[in-house]
């Protein structure tokens, strides 16, 4: 079907715009058409009048086609724009069309009108339909900029080797300009530690097209070191295949921090500064599963328990109990091997895990502790406070199946420790 033309024919002669009418009537075209005799009227016209196909008749003295030209496409430059012109002239045909005008017909080939008219019709019609795509384009990658160029987090495109295509601003605030320019290696500044692992996180994602979500380090310009949660996801292009992978990643640094502080104090006696019961326990249950896994590696256990404690208490006050406490642990952590383990496992109890040591070695590394302790003074308000402690002994069994089994024995060394007078060292094979 022929499209229905509504033209705007600029012309002041009644008789070619007629002779045009009929020779596209007879075409075949369903024709509207208004006239602009000067190019005040063709600016009137354009205003108003909804027209798909300008046609300019050549020579029109009083409005010539260069004229009408600018100001077609000044108003109306998606239509098309074609000259009907009277004489042949090679020279005027091209200078108009490289001013716009989308084509030039002699008025001796109007056959040729209707032909030019619709191929224009169409044209124009594409024009139009790209400039909706290019406008809809600009639009998503505005919006795609005003979210990405906002957020805190790092918004990164790469493509499927991992080589940077877009870095959204949050980046320059942490690495140096160089080291993220596009074409790059997006796995430079992550921590050498976990950069493997990330590198085949990104390789699973682009090989399935399912983004994981991943955690590790990146190291500043600074050389520090931030903790970051990640999630990537693959981008398909019109084949269906993954061409590119955008990774948001959050730093839950502070997150980090605060959970190994709390982690930190669930573990940790809050008078003391020691490992509190539940961590020493802990310990003590890897210390054994050791020993009952590995024949050749032996450990020992010591149980201690200040003597008269009580006597502190009531004739010093708990304050002063507090700083014998206190002043113990930080004596007895002096005695220490970086291997050791020394817990505060109860009011005035302590318990030492002593790695790699047999009974023996534990028995005379018990009684030095022992000697050491009696031989420091604690002063509290001027009086002089004499602290002894008594001490159980025993060796971690390869049968022990948990941290019970050494703990009862030592209790029980501890035990006799005091029914023998209190002071001393005892040791429970
Ligand atoms: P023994 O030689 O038989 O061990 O005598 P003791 O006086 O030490 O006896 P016991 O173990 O029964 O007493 C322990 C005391 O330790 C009782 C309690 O008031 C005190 N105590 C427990 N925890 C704390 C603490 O955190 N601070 C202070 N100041 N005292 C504590
Ligand atoms: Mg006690
Ligand atoms: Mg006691």
């Amino acid at each position: 079907m022929k499209p229905e033309l509504r033209l705007l024919i600029v012309e002041t002669s009644p008789a070619d715009t007629e002779g045009l009418l009929q020779a596209l009537r007879s075409q075949g075209f369903t024709v509207a058409a208004t006239t602009a005799g000067s190019p005040e009227a063709l600016r009137a016209v354009l205003g108003t009048t909804d027209c798909n196909v300008i046609l300019c008749g050549h020579p029109v003295a009083a409005c010539p086609a260069v004229a009408a030209l600018a100001i077609a496409k000044e108003l109306r430059p998606d239509v098309p724009f074609i000259i009907v012109s009277a004489q042949a002239d090679l020279n005027l045909a091209i200078g108009l069309i490289k001013l716009g005008a989308h084509d030039y017909v002699k008025s001796q080939e109007l056959i040729r009108l209707g032909p030019v008219i619709e191929r224009e019709l169409r044209d124009a019609e594409l024009r139009r339909n790209q400039h909706i795509t290019e406008n809809k384009l600009h639009e998503s990658r505005a919006l795609f900029r005003a979210i990405v160029e906002n957020v805190g987090d790092l918004v990164a495109v790469l493509d499927t080797e991992g080589r940077r295509v877009y870095n959204n601003p949050a980046y320059a605030a942490l690495f140096r300009e160089r080291d993220i320019r596009e074409g790059s290696t997006s796995f430079a500044e992550i921590h050498p530690e976990d950069r493997e692992r990330i590198r085949s996180v990104f390789r699973k994602t682009v090989e399935t097209g399912i983004g994981e979500c991943a955690e590790f380090r990146f190291v500043l310009k600074d050389g520090s070191i931030r903790f970051m949660e990640s999630d990537g996801r693959a981008i398909r292009d019109a084949g269906g295949r993954v061409s590119k992978v955008v990774v948001v990643s959050r730093d839950i640094t502070e997150q980090k921090r605060l959970e190994a502080e709390l982690r930190e104090m669930a573990a940790t006696d809050m008078l003391t500064g020691l490992p509190n019961r539940r961590h020493f326990i802990g310990q003590l249950e890897q210390e054994t599963a050791r020993v009952h896994r590995d024949g050749e590696h032996s450990a020992s256990v010591l149980m201690i328990d200040i003597d008269h404690f009580k006597r502190i208490n009531d004739s010093c006050g708990h304050v002063a109990g507090d700083q014998v406490l206190r002043h113990l642990a930080t004596v007895m952590r002096q005695e220490l091997r970086r291997i050791d383990t020394l817990g505060r496992i109860g009011g005035e109890e302590f318990a030492i895990i002593l790695p790699g040591a047999g009974l023996a070695d534990a028995e005379l590394f018990a009684d030095r502790l022992r000697r050491k302790v009696a031989e420091t003074v604690v002063t509290h308000e001027g009086h002089e406070l004499p602290v002894t402690i008594s001490i159980g002994v025993s060796a971690i069994h390869p049968a022990d199946s948990s941290a019970d089994d050494v703990l009862g024995r030592a209790d029980r060394a501890l035990y006799c420790a005091k029914e023998g007078g209190r002071n001393r060292v005892v040791v429970e094979a």
